[in-house]
Formats: C-alpha cells, structure tokens, sequence
C-alpha cells in the first residue's frame, strides 16, 4: 500500500440523520475493506460521489437520502454494500392533487443591510451588471449578416466606446417556418422580446430583420413594450434594419447600415458610468448542469445559503428547471406565499408534464450517463439535490417560461423552465436576469454574452483540474475545509464583486453558448 493510501482517511457524507446511506467523499472512491469511522466495513469498492448502504436494507425498503426516499431497494443489501442505480426501483411521481399549499411559513429572516455593488442604472430603474450592445435578430436568416455587422463594430467602433463592455447579436432558429399561431408560439416570441430588454442592454433596442419573415419587428416588439429614450421620437418604434429594403444594395450596404445604426446607441451606452446601488438590485439566476451525487451536498446547499442572503438583502433569486425539482413538488408548494402561489406552482409544473407526455416521455428523461457515473442514480435522487438551490425562503411568486420579471417582483420565485443548460439560461435571461450562478459536478464550460455566469465547482478534483474555468470550490465543503454557511457567504461576495465588474472565468475566455429558445409549437 502506497503512503498516500495509508494517510487518506475514508470520508463519507450523510445528509440528514435519517438517511441509511451515505456518499463517498474520497476522490478515486473507497475499496472493498475500508473501515468507516462508526467501524462499518465496505463490501464492495465504492466510486466517489457514489452511495454506501449504512444498515442493512430488505428488498422493498426505502433508501433515503435528504431524508426522503430517492428508491427502493429491489434486492437485499447488506450494510457497506454499494447501492447503485440498478438495486433501486425510482419512486413514483407525486401527483398534482391534494398537494399541501402554502402550509409551511418559514420564520422571516433578519434583514440582510449595508450590502452594495457597481453597476449601471437604467431608466426603468433596473440594473445593469454588463454595459453591453445587444443587437436583436427577428429571425435566423439574417444571422450570417449580423455577425459580419458585430465583427466590424468591435473592430471598428468599440475601441472609440470604451465603456461599453461588448456587443451581442442575439442570433436565434426561431421567426420563420414556424407555426407562429399555434397558442404555445407565445413562449419564444415573448422570450425574444423580454431577452432585447435583459437590464445588462440598457434599454438600448436595435432590430435587424429580413422583411418577409413570420415574426415581423412589431410583433416581437410591439409599441409600448420597449423604452422610449429621450433621444428617440416615440411612436417610431424601436430602431430597425430591414435588409430586404430596396435601399440595401450589395451585402457591404447592408452591413454599413447596421454599424451606421449602431453609433449612436454605443454612444448613450459609453455616457454611463457605474453608480453604487445596494444589493437589492441583484437577480440572480440559479442553476446547475453536469450534476453528480456532489452537487446536493456541496455547491448546491452552499448556493441556497447564499440564495436566502440575497433574499434576505431584498434581492430577486429565481431557480428553475421542471424536470429536476417535480419530485420535490411538495417542498415547493407547501413553501409557497399564498395558495394563489401554489396554485401557480401547481400549474407550470402540470403544463409540464402534460408537455413530455405529448412526446411521450416523462421526467426520468432527464438524468444522463454522467450523472449516473457521478453516483446520482435517477431524477428523484438529482431532484433533491437540485432544489436546495433555492434555500429556505418562502416561494413569492412564479413566472412562466418566457415571462419578465416585474418591477416589485422581489424575494425567491420560482421560474418555470426545462432544465437544459441552455434553454434555461436563455429563459432566465428573458426574465431579467443580471446575474448567473451555476453549479457543475461533472464539468461544463457553460457561459453567456450576455450575463456573466459565476460556476461553482461541486468537487475539489473537478476544481484543481479546471483551475481556469471554475469560479469557486464549493468541493472544500466535502473535504471538511469550511462550512456551508462560510461558502455562501464566500459565494455572495464573488457575486457582488462579479456585479461590480470583475471577469468571470467564461468572460476572461469569451465562452458564450449559443441562445436556445423553448418552442413547445409546431414548426411548419
Ligand atoms: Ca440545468
């Protein structure tokens, strides 16, 4: 045996006193022969982030972790057994009916006082953390001639504007060939309008379209749902770039008008400098992707620590993802404000799944090879883990997908979206987000032009061997380094300094995912 074997002491993690099994701490996982610290000996070897039966289990039993049962067991284990996802039968779906609503009243937190960050302050009060030019696209055809447009106005124009942090062209599949009727269109239409109006542009609003396209500018934008600038005549709509107007002759016309259009944008943009505003200002979407059996236990509780912080400040905190919070259903509805809240809850989650029984799938769709190699061994399992992202508050209010937060739209809500990495980010961003934390186990290299995306790395290995792309080590939490509480906290400093203008890893490196709308319609 190497030194580094006789020196590693075994380490396990139990989530609640109730729980009969555990989660391997130890990087490489444990062997068969280790002797825990309460004298249990292990069966089998063990893989890291993976579950060890703590007592005895008889086929039938519930296997509990977070205190709920995550499965049941199909066969007897023997205590110090290796419960993988194949000895377990997934819980049944919890039905929407007789659900506990608004019965849980957590007691009020103390007020969260004194905290602020930089940022920029836009006329319909809401706050900037990036100063950013975004240009929006009704449609996918003009994509090729946007991102011509946006390599010649940062060659050419940024270096004059240097307060303007970047440009965006909001390049999307949708606006065309597509049933834009059809009652559920509404989600990426409105997504795409609410995403032109995202705090970090602002309220700067340049269109580019083709001309004959489906979702004409003034149904993506129609009157009144932009601001209209001191600047700008209203009436006029917002400003636009029709390529097909018979004034564009040759592509190089084109492309000088959209670099002409945007001067005078880049110069409002470049006039604002950043002002002190408490951290009430801040919403922060959260989220996680590549998840194993890590990520409920380090960077997922740390990151509802810092949710309640942020709530507690008076701060917007929205979590997400359908298919990973289903099971816990009931957590979220009995936490709810007001049954009316409850009811909302109830109602997205039911669109939802009637939504995957069209396709004829259900929740269990979710979970991916990782996260089964990362020891999460079904949805269930991954749902408890996922939603102690969103903390201990009450549950104020709830948007559906697509929808924008509203000024007084303060406290924890829930955003109903599905859980791709992208299509929530992408949700969350039309919902005014300024801010993104994500979590990852696995490894992702997730970013966003539009929001910086702070990433919290669930284990120590993941954070050592991705050293330049993970913004935070909640792994040290496993390794018994710092508590929960202190990595919360630790994780709403980075946010108001990240808020202030620090660079995130996927900035300093210009990782930007592509934009990816939720179209539940038919294309046509
Ligand atoms: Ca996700």
């Amino acid at each position: 045996m190497s030194d580094y074997k006789k020196t590693v002491t075994p380490r396990v993690v139990r989530m609640h006193p109730a729980d009969n099994v555990a989660i391997v701490v130890n990087d490489g996982g444990l062997t068969a022969g280790t002797v825990l610290d309460k004298g249990l000996i292990l069966r089998d070897k063990v893989p890291q982030g993976h579950k060890v039966a703590l007592s005895d289990l008889v086929t039938g039993q519930a296997v509990m972790r977070y205190n709920v049962p995550v499965g049941y067991a199909r066969q007897n284990i023997p205590a110090g057994s290796w419960v993988h996802e194949r000895l377990l039968d997934i819980p049944p779906a919890r039905e929407l009916q007789g659900l506990p609503m608004a019965t849980v009243k957590p007691a009020p937190q103390a007020p969260l006082e004194g905290f602020t960050f930089e940022a920029y302050v836009n006329a319909d009060g809401s706050v900037g953390t990036r100063n950013l030019l975004a240009l929006t696209t009704t449609v996918q055809c003009v994509a090729g001639v946007v991102k011509i447009a946006v390599e010649r106005i940062e060659r050419e124009l940024l270096p004059l504007y240097p307060n303007v942090d970047g440009v965006v062209g909001l390049e999307h599949s949708y606006g065309c060939g597509v049933a834009i009727d059809a009652p559920d269109a509404i989600i990426p239409i409105r997504t795409l309008r609410h995403i032109s109006l995202n705090p970090n542009f602002g309220g700067e609003v340049m269109v580019v379209s083709l001309g004959c396209e489906k979702l004409q500018p003034d149904r993506l934008l129609p009157p009144g749902s932009f601001p209209i600038l001191d600047q700008r005549d209203a009436g006029e709509g917002p400003d636009l770039v029709c390529l097909q107007d018979h004034e564009h002759v040759g592509l190089m016309s084109m492309i000088d008008h959209i670099v002409q259009s945007a001067r005078p944008h880049l110069e409002r943009l470049n006039a604002r400098r950043r002002q002190t505003v408490p951290a009430s200002a801040l919403v922060v979407g959260v989220q996680c992707g590549g998840s194993d059996a890590f990520s409920g236990v380090t960077a997922n509780p740390a990151v509802g620590y810092m949710a309640d912080l942020i709530v507690r400040a008076g701060g917007t905190v929205m979590f997400s993802e359908n298919t990973e919070v289903r099971d816990a259903v009931e957590q979220l509805t009995s936490r709810a404000a007001t049954p009316t809240v409850a009811e909302d809850i109830v109602r997205e989650l039911g669109w939802y799944d009637h939504y995957l029984e069209r396709g004829r799938v259900d929740r269990t769709a979710n979970t991916t090879p990782g996260n089964k190699a990362g020891g999460l061994s079904n949805i269930t399992e991954k749902a408890m883990g996922s939603i102690i992202k969103s903390g201990s508050s009450v549950i104020a209010s709830v948007l559906a997908p697509g929808d924008k937060l509203k000024a007084d739209q303060k406290g924890l809500v829930f955003a109903a979206t599905p859980a791709s990495d992208f299509i929530c980010g992408t949700l969350q961003l039309a919902a005014g987000m300024n801010l993104h934390v994500f979590t990852t186990g696995r490894g992702t290299p997730y970013g966003l032009q539009a929001c910086p995306v702070v990433k919290v790395a669930t284990r120590t290995d993941l954070a050592r061997r991705w050293h330049d792309l993970m913004d935070m080590n909640a792994g040290r939490i496993a390794d018994g380094e710092i508590t929960i509480e202190e990595a919360g906290w630790e994780l709403f400093r980075i946010l108001l300094d990240v808020a202030s203008g620090r660079k995130t890893w996927a900035e300093q490196w210009r990782l930007h995912n592509a934009l990816v709308l939720f179209n539940p319609a038919p294309i046509t």
